[in-house]
């Protein structure tokens, strides 16, 4: 069994977190994610923090399909 989250199509992380909400084995967590990007007039790396939401327990998942039902941006997909 495969679960992938399409992270370019999961854009609000911090505020959505409805798979979470849905999923009961808690399959998901909200993972810290660094991004490095340059200030071109100073020229100095900025380091910014975000999330994103990583697959941690998959031998948990019941396949109740509730994180690909809800997900409003159809994000997931799971591969039986
Ligand atoms: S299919 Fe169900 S148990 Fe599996 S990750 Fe999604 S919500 Fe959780
Ligand atoms: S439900 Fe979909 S869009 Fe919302 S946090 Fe989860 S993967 Fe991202």
């Amino acid at each position: 069994m495969k679960i992938k989250i399409k992270t370019k199509n999961c854009k609000d992380p911090d505020s959505c977190l409805k798979c979470l909400e849905v999923c009961i084995p808690g399959v998901f967590l909200r993972v810290s994610k660094k991004k490095f990007k340059t200030d071109f007039e100073s020229q100095i790396k900025i380091n910014e923090m975000s999330h994103k939401i990583s697959v941690r327990f998959i031998d948990s998942c019941t396949l109740c399909m509730n994180c690909v039902i809800i997900c409003p941006e159809n994000a997931i997909t799971i591969k039986k």
